[in-house]
């Protein structure tokens, strides 16, 4: 889920107004970030990569394919590596090549048709990005990315449950993402392209509302692409931040991969609270499959 770049065009200049560190120590001079070194560097020496409109996009896809490739390389080694594939979701249910060709032959055509014409537009058409001299707080930076995660996590929580409510916008545009009933890294952006644009678009505007500081923005477009795929990846690993973020706040790969197979459950991306809220939160037991909910699962590609 992610697609960040897609929508940057939109981009406003942007502004810290999270930059909380700045403030002074009583002595009347501000206090540095200490991301202010990082910042620093990066504008001295790669000033003009960061202003060009194209750099979310590279940043994003980059980030998806780096995920993937690592995720996917575990995928082919776990069947012979039992250490591995004991933290498999589904141990007896290897990814196979067949499954790997068939997303990343979608993954290529949504980058082919979407994404790198978009990217094309930006590039044509888009001003180049201010960067301000200063850089966000550590801690402006952590709560900017934080709102953000909070505000798509609600989003898409409406957009997912109304997609699964109304059986028009199932069939037509969310039914595609369920076509596996156990998710593996690449079924991430296995997506419509009304739902990659849907969350391209939240992405981009999110930082924006929030008014984040642009290396917020990209830190946010960077996590929310590594949590999505973690959602999917198959794997239950002790440090997974599902186990790391107390009170099953944090859903992670066994909600989600409960949610492909039992699809009226657990409809918000990362957090557990809207789903709690709803009471479509399911805290998923050793999967069988007795346990499958058919709807809406007709034509899975892997049954
Ligand atoms: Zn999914
Ligand atoms: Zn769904």
């Amino acid at each position: 889920m992610n697609a960040g770049g897609l929508f940057s065009c939109l981009a406003l200049p942007w502004i810290s107004h999270l930059d909380m560190a700045n403030l002074t120590l009583g002595l009347g001079l501000p206090e540095q970030s200490v991301l202010q070194p990082a910042w620093d560097y990066l504008l001295q020496y790669y000033q003009a990569e960061l202003r060009s409109p194209l750099f979310p996009v590279v940043i994003s896809v980059s980030t998806y394919f780096l995920m993937v490739t690592l995720y996917t390389a575990l995928d082919l080694l776990a069947p012979s590596w039992p250490t591995l594939n004991r933290y498999k979701l589904h141990p007896d249910r290897p990814v196979t090549w067949e499954n790997i060709w068939t997303t990343l032959g979608l993954t290529a055509y949504n980058h082919l048709v979407y994404i790198f014409p978009a990217a094309v537009g930006q590039w044509l058409w888009r001003p180049p990005i201010p960067l301000p001299p200063d850089a966000p707080s550590l801690m402006g930076f952590l709560l900017g990315i934080l709102g953000c995660t909070v505000m798509f996590d609600f989003q898409y929580y409406l957009w997912h449950l109304l997609h699964h409510r109304v059986a028009w916008l199932y069939r037509t545009f969310h039914v595609v993402h369920h076509q596996y009933l156990q998710p593996f890294s690449l079924v991430t952006q296995y997506l419509s392209a009304w739902e990659l644009i849907s969350v391209g678009f939240w992405t981009t505007v999110d930082p924006l509302l929030l008014q984040c500081h642009c290396l917020t923005a990209w830190g946010f477009m960077v996590f929310t692409i590594c949590v999505a795929t973690e959602d999917h990846c198959g794997y239950d690993f002790p440090w997974s931040l599902h186990r790391l973020v107390p009170f099953g706040l944090w859903g992670g790969p066994p909600k989600h991969d409960a949610h492909h197979r039992m699809p009226g459950t657990n409809f918000a991306p990362f957090f557990s609270h809207w789903d709690w809220l709803g009471g479509t939160n399911l805290v998923p037991t050793t999967p069988t499959e007795d346990t499958l909910v058919t709807e809406g699962l007709k034509g899975s590609r892997d049954k």
